[in-house]
């Protein structure tokens, strides 16, 4: 079978990785001169510096099978146990999620009206509509917890809005929780009680990890593997189908060609997925246009371990909306992984931007960095300026399972449903997570090779 693979993110890299071991003929189309789309490793000065992805949970079996194959398993290094530590901004002040009974009482994080609050919510019905995370939680455990808890949860997963984003599409294991057992609270008792019969573990207690050398080390090693099966620098303009075949019309160098498959994967964002498919499924690439994508920087930070006057053991912190600060959060990397920055220094990652402030995603990098610090510098008591500082751009950085999602990827199965051997596998699909990506596309090798 000879399979073109459109995109070297890591969603076509791993679906092409499983067609090869799997015996296919595969070409990956990427438009850019090298493979990982929004992975990006780089070591400068020293700091280890990751533009997209830092780090992803270990929710399936899927990246140790790719790890293995790859002969990188001894790359994988888990989070500090003090990550567990993660806190969230309120009056100024970092307050630690709590991780317990005890803490949940003594914690300033919300108020005694707000805990209250979260006592009725085994009384709460179900929705009767497609609901916004933001309803779902105000309505199940009350509007302190959405701003203190959920809109920084949201930052920090999609650089989201949650009053845009679907419970149902972006975070279906807690719209799952209300369906299945009619509450969160029961769902979390159940569902333990249930996971503990089965000998599962739940997708939230997934250990996180990273590699050694940057997350980068995953697509460079599928790509060194698959060697010239990817062709970089082919930007795909179109795909067509007549019969059993798809043709696939690109540009390299300048120059336009256009070669027949028996299937193709479709691994690119949802914005160039729709301008591909255009004059071949209309309707599918106007579905797929409604999308979005919003800007975010991504600024890494390093100081002198003693410019910084807080503990530093711990993920990092998150911000609320209502806090009114530039950033989305900042990720304290070198508390987390070894290794992100020289001897006596620190390294931070922050998030500028996404749905909640685009404009700042826009700013000219020197500026995206000021923000940073000087944002940072007055949430953990920084003095001085950064040793370090590196700046990367997303301009349309994570899709959005806004209201509707479920709808567009019902026409997504309908067309794959229709042109048996056409499969979407990218981030849009089936969870943003890296972790996600490379079982999707395990999951999509597979349904090609039966
Ligand atoms: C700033 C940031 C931080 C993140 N942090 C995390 C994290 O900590 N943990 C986590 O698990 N996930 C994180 N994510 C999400 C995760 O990185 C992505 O969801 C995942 O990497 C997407 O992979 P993909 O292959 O589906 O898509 P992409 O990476 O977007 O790859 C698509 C590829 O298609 C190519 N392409 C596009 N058009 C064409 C064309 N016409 N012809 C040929 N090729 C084309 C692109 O160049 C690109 O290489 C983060 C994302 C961002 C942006």
């Amino acid at each position: 079978m000879k399979i073109a693979v459109i995109g070297a993110g890591i969603s076509g890299l791993s679906a092409a990785h499983f067609l090869k071991k799997g015996g296919a003929a595969v070409t990956v189309f990427e438009r850019h001169s090298a493979p990982g789309g929004t992975i990006g490793t780089k070591v400068v000065d020293g700091y280890l510096v990751e533009g997209g992805p830092n780090s992803t949970s270990e929710t399936n079996f899927v990246i140790d099978e790719l790890l293995s194959d790859l002969s990188i398993g001894d790359e994988k290094v888990y989070a500090d146990e003090a990550s567990k530590h993660r806190f969230i901004l309120r009056n100024g002040k970092l307050h630690a999620l709590p991780g317990g009974p005890g803490s949940f009482i003594s914690t300033k994080l919300w108020t005694l009206g707000g805990k209250l609050r979260l006592f009725a919510e085994p009384f709460v019905g179900r929705a009767e509509y497609e609901e916004s995370i933001a309803d779902f939680v105000t309505r199940r455990l009350g509007s302190e917890f959405l701003d203190y808890a959920i809109n920084p949860f949201v930052a920090g997963v999609y650089a989201g809005s949650p009053s845009d984003l679907s419970v149902r599409a972006a975070f279906p294991k807690l719209y799952a929780l209300e369906e299945k057992y009619g509450g969160l609270l029961k769902g979390a008792v159940l569902g333990a009680r249930e996971r503990k019969k089965r000998g599962t573990r739940a997708k939230a207690s997934a250990k996180l990890f990273s590699l050694r050398s940057g997350m980068g080390v995953l697509p460079a090693t599928i790509a060194r593997e698959l060697g010239d099966a990817i062709r970089y620098g082919a930007e795909v303009g179109s795909v067509n189908s007549a019969g059993a075949q798809f043709t696939v019309n690109f540009t390299l160098n300048g120059k336009s060609d256009s070669y027949t498959y028996d299937a193709v994967v479709l691994s690119a964002p949802a914005f160039a997925a729709a301008a591909i498919v255009k004059s071949w499924l209309p309707e599918l690439s106007s579905e797929l246009s409604k999308i979005k994508y919003p800007p975010v920087a991504v600024a890494v930070l390093g100081y002198k371990r003693e410019q910084v006057k807080i503990d530093l053991r711990g993920f990092g912190f998150l911000v609320p909306e209502v806090e009114n600060r530039k950033i989305l959060g900042t990720i304290w990397s070198s508390s987390i992984f070894p290794a992100r920055a020289p001897e006596g220094f620190v390294e931070f990652t922050t998030f500028v931007g996404g749905s909640r402030q685009p404009k700042l995603a826009s700013l000219p990098n020197e500026e995206i960095a000021r923000v940073a610090h000087e944002e940072n510098a007055a949430l953990m008591r920084i003095s001085g300026s950064p040793a370090f500082r590196a700046v990367s751009k997303w301009d349309r950085a994570i899709p959005q399972y806004n209201i509707g999602h479920l709808s567009i990827l019902d026409a997504v199965r309908h067309v794959e449903s229709l042109h048996k051997g056409f499969y979407i596998c990218c981030n849009y699909k089936d969870g943003i997570s890296v972790a996600d990506c490379i079982a999707n596309g395990k999951s999509t090798a597979e349904k090609l090779l039966a």
